[in-house]
């Protein structure tokens, strides 16, 4: 059974680590990559600071994983520097590619057909956008102007998506998942929960821990609950939710485990004195 593609996720911007913006780009790409097959193993968060990027970048690179997503700093503004990060990174120069000035240039005829902006963007912002690290293969943003960016470094895949989260998703959608499945395979996510009665998650630890053992490629974990605050009673109905989670090659396969684990779960729990309250798939 082939192993699911190793991806590693990194988002850019100052306002993501002032906290003026919540991030959103770093849950959607965790979100739907591990439910296209793909394992995220680490991400990072950095500011708009190319020296900080490419270093950031070349210690990621360092990890090997299959895949490296990053999100923001693709726009024409002087602190938009996701792409000279990278070229630094990789010692490879910016170069302008057409494909990518001509893919700014319809983006610009769409939005000025749409009304959406007045006129084009001075000449050196567009072509900012469309200098890319050498090797690079511009990707069409249908929703923004930047296109997104595809290069290969060295054993790792290595995709730059635009920060603004409508762009980032239409782009991951509709170019960046079906090129990575179609490269790496396509791989099912399956998941099951099971609510239990619990006012203390420390009595699950035991029949967690002995069936994790036992299921060691399942992914088990209980979501734990804040306590009531002191001074309110205590709630009537302490629901805990444990999720079993697992890739597998296909559907049948990945539910078939789950199923196995969650009844091997549901009896280690009662041998334990945890009512069941329902399971969820
Ligand atoms: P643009 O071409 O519009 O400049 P960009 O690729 O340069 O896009 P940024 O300038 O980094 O992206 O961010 C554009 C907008 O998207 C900002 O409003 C920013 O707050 C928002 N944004 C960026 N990253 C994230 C994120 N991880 N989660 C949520 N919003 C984000
Ligand atoms: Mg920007």
């Amino acid at each position: 059974m082939s192993a699911p593609a190793r991806v590693v996720l990194l988002v850019i911007g100052n306002e993501l680590l002032n906290g003026e913006v919540r991030d959103s780009n770093l849950f959607t790409l965790a979100r739907d990559l591990t439910r296209q097959g793909f394992k995220v193993e680490q991400a990072a968060m950095v500011r708009d600071d190319p020296q900080a990027i490419a270093a950031l970048l070349v210690t990621l690179l360092k990890l090997h994983p299959d895949v490296i997503i990053i999100s923001g700093g693709l726009g024409p503004t002087a602190d938009d520097c996701t792409l000279a990060a990278v070229a630094d990174a990789l010692k490879q120069p910016l170069v302008e590619i057409p494909t990518a000035r001509e893919m700014v240039n319809q983006a610009y005829s769409r939005l000025l057909a749409a009304g959406y902006v007045p006129q084009r963007g001075p000449e050196e912002a567009q072509r900012k956008m469309a200098r890319l690290p050498l090797g690079a293969k511009p990707l069409l943003n249908p929703v923004g102007v930047a296109p997104g960016v595809w290069l290969e470094a060295g054993a790792t895949t290595l995709i730059c998506l635009p920060g603004v989260p409508e762009e980032m998703e239409a782009l991951l959608e509709g170019t960046v998942t079906p090129q990575l499945t179609a490269r790496f395979g396509q791989r099912h996510w399956a998941e099951h929960a099971i609510i239990v009665h619990c006012e203390d998650e420390a009595n699950i630890t035991k029949p967690l821990q002995e069936i994790a053992a036992g299921y060691p490629d399942i992914y088990i974990k209980s979501l734990a609950q804040s306590f009531p605050k002191s001074g309110t009673p205590k709630t009537a109905n302490a629901e805990l939710r444990i999720i079993v989670a697992t890739h597998a090659a296909d559907e049948t396969q990945a539910q078939q485990r789950l199923k196995e684990v969650r009844d091997a779960l549901q009896l280690a729990l009662s041998r334990a004195g945890i009512p069941v309250l329902r399971t969820e798939s």
